[in-house]
């Protein structure tokens, strides 16, 4: 079977498809081909799970910079070491130490290395280090530094949970770990709950039951989406209400792992236009009759002809 994803690039008949495919691998070239800038931050995600979701690109940048600051020495050596990668340095860059270590790691910019940001797992500053590090590394370049940032695509538990979502997704915000104490933890739900669409948690195993607790009871009807572990041997992907998904968890001994939480979006407001009803029967006054004007407007509106009939009387005097 031909998919889209099988038509060779040269065979794409819309033309506008052409260009786009064109540029792009022009890109794809330039970005093999080029050396890895001096002074360049790379910003690298990591698997969230599954070693094959690292990119060529991840690979070889993570081969090739001078310095690797990563949030976790030893679990970043692992990785490399299973990549088959001999680091020429590795640091650390957590919370615990990152205000102190940013200074390092702009002087090292600066003196022209190759620096690779990277986190547990996953894109870094997604709810992980590096803030303070990609601040100090702009505002060095703003004060004339030869220094700069690039992010490299690849593995996020949020986008990959999305893409999997069937949540309209139109408008969604993302709000990271929930506060631990309960008190907290519901007003932000509510907060939240709050905001015109749909809403993504992150989710530690010995909360999830009682953060589905609290949605069950704030979030009515609205309805949840879970993916657990995801790219791991025991990835699933739940949807319902809260209440179903923590029964659906309870029973299938799964609340352990890690969550990502998706909250759909409050109900659409109403449909199509808000007109208001006096503007709407002047329009019509305008093209038909006083007695036309008011029965098409009582039958768009709802409201009553007389009444539509009498205020035309009131405003033509
Ligand atoms: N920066 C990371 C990213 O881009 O995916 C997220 C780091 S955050 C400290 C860790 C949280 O991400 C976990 O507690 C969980 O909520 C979510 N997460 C990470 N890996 C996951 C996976 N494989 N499946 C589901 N959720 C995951």
């Amino acid at each position: 079977m031909t998919t889209d994803h099988d038509t060779p690039i040269q065979e794409m008949d819309d033309a506008d498809n052409e260009v786009y495919a064109d540029d792009r691998v022009d890109d794809l070239v330039k970005g093999v081909a080029a050396a890895h800038l001096a002074g360049t931050l790379y910003v690298v995600p990591t698997p969230i799970g599954n070693l094959q979701d690292i990119t060529e690109r991840a690979r070889d940048v993570l081969a090739s910079a001078t310095t690797i600051a990563a949030e976790d020495t030893r679990r970043c050596r692992k990785l490399l070491h299973l990549l088959d990668i001999t680091p020429v340095r590795v640091m650390p860059l957590h919370e615990h130490n990152e205000a102190g270590a940013v200074a390092s790691v702009v002087r090292r910019l600066e003196a022209g290395e190759i620096v690779a940001l990277v986190s547990d797992a996953g894109t870094p500053l997604i709810s992980d280090p590096g803030h303070l590090l990609l601040r100090a590394v702009w505002e060095a370049q703003a004060a004339g530094a030869n220094v700069r940032v690039v992010p490299l695509p690849g593995p996020s538990a949020v986008l990959t949970a999305l893409s999997a979502c069937p949540l309209p997704l139109h408008l969604f915000s993302f709000a990271g770990f929930l506060p631990a104490k309960s008190t907290g933890r519901r007003a932000r739900l509510q907060e939240l709950l709050g905001l015109p669409g749909a809403f993504v948690l992150f989710e530690a195993p010995h909360r999830i039951a009682v953060a589905l607790e609290d949605l069950a009871e704030l979030a009515g009807d609205r309805r949840v989406f879970i993916a657990r572990e995801l790219t791991k041997m025991h990835e699933s992907l739940l949807l319902g209400t809260a209440t179903q998904v923590l029964e659906r968890l309870v029973a299938a001994q799964a609340l352990r792992g890690e969550f990502v939480v998706v909250v759909e979006g409050p109900p659409a407001r109403g449909q199509g236009l808000e007109v208001d009803a006096e503007r709407l029967l002047l329009a019509l006054a305008e093209e038909l009759s006083p007695a036309q004007a008011a029965k098409v407007a009582a039958r768009l509106t709802g409201g009553k002809r007389a009444d539509f009939y009498a205020r035309l009387q009131e405003l033509n005097g």
